[in-house]
């Protein structure tokens, strides 16, 4: 049963690497790093109601679970390669399986990452994800490079997801399908996260809320940050079914965006907005580094404006 129910996964996700020496079926999986790679390793889990709610599609789930992951790595500037997942469900139910592992599939063939292995157990509904990608020594992105005069950007669009899970609510949660579709399909921003290496001074993905994750990079580089809430990037859909108030509170913190926010000297701005609207997320600069600890939010008069909502925190009472 459970033989078989790994199989169905492997059979979805078969993906041919000349560096995966022995992937699924074995203890243990056994992999060739290159030479002269360093190895950016990342695991995320999706808890049933915590990450997604009860009901989310099997291919979503898949899909999610990969693409939360691979984020960390394009957060990193990293290449991905490998993949370890980690699956509690409370039945053996195949079509979960197929479904799971065809949303999972569908994200990572393009990459052409390849699953070597996982877990597979009897519990209430959670999905682990382990990912393995490449950087070269001294190229990944840190979280501790943000200069003072740098300037602060972000890659697509901020607060459709939490726009999304907002509308699941709504009795017809189809009229709002482009934000549930961000909610439930986030895009890693990979190869934009790739293009950074050598000149992004800090980079982070957009997990928790703008606020709270550019906070990561302000405390990790001794630094602070001014964000200019008129110059955050918000869809057209956002901006179509909520007010501006909650368009703004979602898009500084949400959270679930899985953009990267990034810094840059200001000289190379405008080079880094063409490069990544050449590979089709675009960047917007929002604000720059500043000695001052901590993240300020202006509004378009350059008032301090207080966002509503805290970030995302598992533990807050
Ligand atoms: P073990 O008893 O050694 O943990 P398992 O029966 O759990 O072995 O796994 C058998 C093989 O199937 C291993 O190679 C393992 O990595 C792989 N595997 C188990 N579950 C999954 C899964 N959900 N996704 C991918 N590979 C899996
Ligand atoms: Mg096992």
């Amino acid at each position: 049963m459970e033989f078989d129910l790994i199989e169905r996964i492997r059979r979805h996700t078969e993906v041919n690497r000349d560096d995966v020496v022995e992937g699924i079926g074995d203890d243990a999986a056994i992999v060739a790093v290159p030479s002269g790679r360093e190895l950016a390793i990342a695991v995320d889990t999706l808890v049933e109601g915590v990450h997604f709610p009860a009901g989310t599609a099997p291919a979503d789930i898949g899909w999610k679970a990969l693409a939360v992951n691979l984020s960390d790595l394009a957060a990193m500037g990293a290449t991905p390669a490998w993949a370890l997942l980690a699956l509690t469900t409370p039945d053996g139910d195949e079509a979960f399986f197929d479904g799971l592992a065809r949303g999972f599939a569908e994200l990572a063939t393009p990459y052409r990452l390849a699953l070597v292995g996982g877990d597979t157990t009897r519990g209430p509904l959670t999905v682990t994800v382990a990912v393995h990608g490449f950087t070269a020594p001294g190229e990944a992105l840190l979280r501790s490079g943000a200069r003072v005069g740098d300037v602060v950007m972000v890659t697509g669009t901020l607060g459709d997801a939490a726009a999304g899970l907002r509308c699941l609510a709504e009795p017809d949660a189809s009229a709002y399908a482009a934000l549930v579709e961000r909610l439930n399909r986030p895009t890693p921003r990979v190869s934009a996260g790739q293009a950074l290496r050598g000149i992004a001074t800090a980079c982070i993905d957009v997990s928790d809320g703008l606020v709270a994750d550019l906070g990561h990079i302000c405390a990790a580089s001794g630094v602070g940050a001014d964000i200019d809430a008129e110059m955050l990037p918000r869809s057209s859909a956002l901006l179509t079914h909520f007010a501006d108030a909650d368009a703004l509170d979602f898009a500084l913190a949400g959270g679930d965006d899985y953009e990267l926010c990034f810094t840059v000297p200001a000289d190379r701005a405008g080079e880094v907005g063409a490069t990544l609207a050449r590979l089709g997320c675009g960047a917007a600069r929002v604000g720059r580094i500043v000695e001052d600890a901590g993240v300020r939010v202006f509004d378009a008069r350059g008032n301090l404006y207080e966002p509503a909502r805290a970030g995302w925190n598992h533990f807050a009472a």
